[in-house]
């Protein structure tokens, strides 16, 4: 399936969660602050990737959004 993941950098408090939760997509910009791997910025410091996951892959970005204390993270699953 693929999904959207869009993490807003101006919420962000670098909690470090979502990179021990989904090292996938989450990791250290070049700035040392918590960054989207691969996103684009879309508008205002939200950054978008879309990718293809399984379950498994999904359930990775479910973990690290409910763990987002600022709720930096979201996602939609794009229906086929
Ligand atoms: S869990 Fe949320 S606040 Fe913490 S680093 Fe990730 S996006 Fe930022």
């Amino acid at each position: 399936m693929k999904v959207k993941i869009y993490h807003d950098r101006q919420a962000c408090i670098d909690c470090k969660s979502c990179t021990m939760l989904a090292p996938t997509h989450f990791g250290d910009g070049e700035d040392g602050k918590v960054t989207l791997i691969g996103g684009k910025e879309e508008k205002d410091l939200v950054f978008v990737k879309e990718v293809e996951v399984d379950e498994e892959g999904l359930e990775e970005i479910k973990s690290a959004a409910e763990s987002c204390p600022v709720g930096a993270i979201k996602y939609e699953v794009e229906k086929s």
